[in-house]
Formats: C-alpha cells, structure tokens, sequence
C-alpha cells in the first residue's frame, strides 16, 4: 500500500462519517455541543424603545434649553406623562421611552437647576441614546442556526429565548487500549525493565479536550488471542483507539485482529513526520449490540505506538472525526503565521510536524523548536504550544522565514487545515 498524503488520508477519514442524531439537553449543560436546529427569537427585544443612559427623555427639537421635569421612569415603569414642548422626564437605563420624547441627554450633561427643571446646552439627533424596539431580536429571527458551537455568548443568546433545553448533536462513545508486552500500568510498581503506559492518558485527555468522556480499556499484550479479546470489546464503541501494534514488526498484531473482526481497513500509511505507521478502519455494523448506538457504522484508529506520534495523528486525524460526529463544522485546530527563530534542516519526503514554542514580538508571532523531535519525547509535546507544519519537499529554513503553525491549546477551530503539506 502507498504512503498517503496527509491530506488524502485526512479525506478518507473525513468521508467515512456523518453527524450523529440529536438529542436534548439542558440549558445548563450545553456549553461546548453544537445545535442540531435553528434556533428563532420568540419576541421584539427590546420591547420598547427604551434608554441606554442614566439621565433625561426629551424632544431633540427643545435642545439647547431649560426643561421641566415632569415624570420620574425606572427600568420595568410604565411611563404615563406624554411629553409637551419644554418637557423632559427623568429616565433610567433600560427604562420605555415616554411619548413624545425622541432622544436621551446623559445625565453627565445636563444641569440640574431647581427639583424640577435641568438645563441642557447641547443639542441631538432624533434617536440619541435610544435604543429601538427590536434592536436587539425580533419575533422570529433566526437568531442562530444549526451547527452553531455553543459557546458562552450562545448560552446568553439562548437563555434570552427561554430555550431552557435544545436539540444538540449527540457525542460518540470513544474507547482507548494501548498494546505491548513492555508496557507497565499507571498502577503498577516501577519495573526497569518496562515502559510506561502514557498513551492511555494522553489520548484520554486528548478526548476529554473535545468534550467526550472516554472508556480506558486498559494494555492488551501482544498476543492475537488476548489482543482480539480487548478489540471485540473496543468495537462496541462509536470510535476506538488503539496504539501500538500497527507497524510491520512480526508482533504487530493490530492490523491483521482488526481485519479479521470485520473492520475494513482504508489506509496504514501516511507520509508525515511523526505519525506513520496510521492505521484508518471503519466497521459496518449490522445489530444493534453495542454499548452505544448512536453511530451507524465503528471507527477504529490504530495509532502509532510512539507517544507524540499518537498524539500528533490524534490532532490531525482523529479530532476532525470527533469533531463532525457532533456535528462541529470547523474541525481542524486554529492555525496563525510564525517567523522561524533560528534555521531548520529537514528531510524532504513527508510532511512534517515540528513542536514549537510560541513568543510574540511587535512584528507577530515567532517559533522556537520544543527541543529534541525524536518522537518517543514527550516533552517535546508536553511544552508546545504548537505544531509547525513543514511541507513535504521542504529540506530546510531559515530564520526569519513565514511558517505556519497549528494552535495546541484553546478551543478554537477552522474550516481547513490551514497548511500546506
Ligand atoms: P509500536 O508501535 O508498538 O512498535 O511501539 C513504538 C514505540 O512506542 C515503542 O518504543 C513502544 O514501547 C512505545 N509505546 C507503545 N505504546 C505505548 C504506550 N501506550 N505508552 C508509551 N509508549 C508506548
Ligand atoms: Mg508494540
């Protein structure tokens, strides 16, 4: 089989699924799902012309000149007094609008001259410090359409409609097993010998970023039968995710369990750095035997044993998957331009992602290496704050030169990838 092009292989995986169904859920509850339908405003907001200011409703034409007050108006009031040539009333902000009355002065510019008249010198528009019926929303906007993030704005959008529970995109069930004889458990005693299960957690944090509790099935050694056993299990998930295993070593026993358990596999290679060997396989299901339904068809990832290779195919493969089965429609992590900070050799022949470190200067963003690259180094990850993309035919930078790095951190996503491989 052929190396893919990250972006090939990013298609495959993209084209495999759909949005899952929707659900309800509360209010209290929605922030970070994405809404599964429109969302329309259920009245004028506000619902009268009503101040922004603290200070005085008057006729624009009177200004300048001295004004009797004639009413006092609170926010919730109802105004009584229709204003007449002269006339003013004392307003609040959020507070209706008086007849007559077709601007605000700030009570910061006015002058207050006895209990009952205030002196204004300035003059307005029609219009000063109002603001209008239906500014806001009007019954039956389309205040927000479906696939809308929600974010802590939206919540404020929606509990402004009394939407006190809406239809969002369901999550997938996601689980992960990690695969080697060598590994040792979080809670097992140190044996020299072993290397330290930290995909496991790594990956869990990965899912638990985009807002998805996944199950820990734990370490299944390299044993076909053993290894068979966990994966029968992990396929009752919506998507599983499996490290180690997918090489071609005579005990990478992944690919051939998988296959035999149904799954159709769709690539193993792609031509990036790190993150080959990838492994994309997707199981038609037929009964509904599963731990969770909500997906037609089971995802599976064998991702590379390495520890900042499953991490970085996580990012580029595995969170847009996520992302559009709940329906997101940006699913690839922000990216913003760099300078490089000092040169950069490279092999040319597959894309690469290069842990960088962000500081910013007045002329913008700038990149410096994490340090070693050697993809068993996690803290080459643990410090990043983003992934530089090289492209493949790249055999070098120098300082100063424009890259394009991919945010690590936040929540923000894009539309596209953002690079160029
Ligand atoms: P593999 O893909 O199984 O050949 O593993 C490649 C490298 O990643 C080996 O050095 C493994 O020991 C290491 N590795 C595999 N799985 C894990 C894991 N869950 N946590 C940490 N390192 C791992
Ligand atoms: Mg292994």
């Amino acid at each position: 089989m052929e190396y893919l092009k990250v972006s090939h292989a990013q298609r495959i995986v993209l084209d495999s699924v759909a949005t899952l169904k929707s659900e309800s859920v509360a209010l209290e509850a929605s922030l970070g799902r994405v809404l599964a339908d429109n969302i329309l405003a259920n009245r004028d907001l506000p619902p009268y012309d009503v101040s922004a200011m603290d200070g005085f409703a008057v006729r624009s034409a009177d200004l300048p000149g001295t004004l009797a007050i004639v009413e006092d108006i609170k926010a919730g009031d109802n105004p009584k007094v229709l204003l007449k040539p002269g006339q003013c009333s004392r307003i609040m902000t959020g507070a209706p609008l008086p007849h007559g009355a077709d601007a605000v002065i700030r009570v910061e510019d006015t002058q207050q001259v006895s209990t009952d008249a205030v002196q204004i010198n300035l003059t307005v528009q029609s219009g000063n410090d109002v603001r209008f019926r239906g500014e806001n929303m009007r019954s039956g906007d389309v205040v927000l359409t479906a696939g809308t993030e929600i974010t802590p704005g939206v919540i404020g959008v929606l509990a402004t409609v009394k939407c006190a529970h809406m239809q969002v995109y369901r999550k997938p069930s996601v689980a992960i097993l990690s695969t080697g004889n060598e590994l040792e458990a979080i809670d097992e005693p140190v044996d020299p010998n072993k290397i330290p299960d930290s995909n496991t957690y790594a990956l869990m944090a990965q899912v638990q970023a985009l807002g998805i509790e996944p199950v820990l099935l734990g370490i299944a050694r390299d044993d076909p039968a053993e290894l068979e056993q966990y994966l029968k299990r992990g396929l009752e998930y919506d998507v599983l995710l499996v490290s180690g295993g997918t090489s071609v070593g005579v005990h990478d026993y992944v690919r051939p369990t998988i296959e035999k358990l149904g799954v159709t596999m769709k690539f193993w290679r792609v031509a990036m750095k790190p993150g080959h060997p990838l492994a994309f396989g997707v199981l038609h299901r037929t009964e509904k035997i599963f731990v969770a339904d909500a997906a037609q068809d089971a995802f599976v990832f064998g991702l590379p044993g390495n520890p900042v290779s499953s991490m970085v195919c996580f990012e580029e493969f595995v969170a847009p998957l996520l992302r559009r089965m709940m329906g997101n429609l940006r699913l690839h992590r922000r990216t913003v331009t760099a300078r490089l900070a000092h040169p950069l050799k490279m092999k040319p022949g597959r894309t690469e992602f290069v842990r960088v470190q962000l500081t910013s200067d007045d002329k913008g963003y700038l990149a410096s290496s994490t340090g070693t690259q050697s993809s068993g180094v996690l803290l080459s990850m643990a410090r990043a704050d983003g992934l530089l993309v090289i492209p493949a035919d790249c055999t070098g930078l120098p300082e100063g030169a424009p890259v394009i790095v991919q945010l690590l951190d936040g929540t923000e996503f894009q539309n596209e990838t953002g690079y160029i491989e």
